[in-house]
């Protein structure tokens, strides 16, 4: 009976790891994951909204109901989890960060006919497929947020590397999709900033090693103390928005309330805030509630995959 094994396979209990059996370098890692999945769900429903028709319609935006213009289950995430985890499969099967390998795994994501997909991701996958060139060509047109979104895997996969690896393979995984020097910048201040959290750095640490130097390189990224609304998808948007609302508030709940309430790009300035966030404060302060709410399949490939990814790395 060929298909017993399956079977078994398939209704044997799953044993969930509980955070006292991680080390807390794999539980940070994991917070940094389901933090990505929460404020991906979280903002989703308000994605293209103005604060102001948040306020008229939900005073603030504060639970995982789905709905939204896609139209989302309770729970469901977007394009930012989904291809995150395609990407940390992608190195989790190879061992490593490898671009062929990670345009490989877009392509299969964007054939499983994804609920969202950015335009710029759509145009170079589709290039990719013809040409089978995984490097987009340079474009200063491609600044999304697109390659920022999906980075933790490689800050996870690539923790302890040296520096000029953590970037060789950022840029292996963003240029499948957008090959441009201000998402270049954004992707790696990101992940750096990921690999600081777990390591246990503070935050104004942090602000000082990569955040400071980001805008001293890249002045553009600078922003003052006028809230950012309406953040479009242009990755200095994008995280214009996210550094606001994480540097003011000091908790994981309040950092995603706050950005997501902003708008715009919501269910990516959740998803890039719910990492940090995840990565700064750990599981026990990610509100229950939203642990609860968030699909369940989707929270368990994030718990495992964020363990699998750090017994890779070199720590
Ligand atoms: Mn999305
Ligand atoms: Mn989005």
């Amino acid at each position: 009976m060929f298909w017993s094994g399956e079977l078994i396979a398939r209704t044997a209990p799953v044993r969930h790891r509980s955070s006292a059996e991680r080390s807390p370098l794999s539980d940070r890692a994991v917070a940094a994951y389901v933090g990505l999945a929460i404020g991906d769900a979280l903002g989703a429903t308000v994605e293209f909204m103005t604060p102001r028709e948040i306020r008229t319609q939900y005073r603030m935006h504060s639970e995982i109901t789905g709905g939204g213009w896609l139209r989302l289950k309770a729970g469901q995430v977007t394009d930012d989890t989904t291809m995150a985890l395609a990407l940390g499969e992608s190195i989790l099967r190879h061992g490593a960060v490898d671009a062929k390998n990670a345009a490989k795994a877009f392509d299969a994501w964007m054939r499983g006919k994804p609920v969202d997909i950015g335009n710029t991701i759509r145009r170079n996958l589709v290039t990719f497929r013809s040409t089978g060139n995984p490097e987009a060509p340079a474009s200063e047109h491609d600044a999304g947020n697109g390659a920022a979104m999906r980075g933790l895997p490689v800050a996870l996969a690539c923790y302890g590397q040296p520096a000029e690896a953590v970037i060789a393979a950022s840029r292996a995984q963003a240029h499948v999709t957008h090959h441009n020097a201000l998402s270049d910048a954004a992707c790696e201040t990101l992940i750096f900033m990921v690999q600081d959290f777990l390591a246990g750095r503070d935050a104004l640490q942090v602000e000082n090693d990569r955040v400071i130097p980001l805008v001293e390189r890249f002045p553009v990224f600078a922003w003052d103390q006028k809230p950012r609304e309406n953040p479009s998808g242009f990755v200095v948007d994008t995280l214009q928005a996210v550094f606001q609302s994480f540097f003011a508030t000091e908790n994981f709940e309040d950092c995603l309330i706050d950005v997501v309430n902003r708008g715009g790009d919501a269910d990516t300035t959740g998803a890039i805030a719910g990492m940090l966030a995840g990565a700064r404060y750990g599981l026990p302060d990610i509100p229950r509630r939203w642990l609860r709410s968030v699909d369940e399949l989707t929270r368990v490939r994030c718990e495992k995959q964020a363990e699998a990814l750090i017994a890779l790395s070199d720590a």
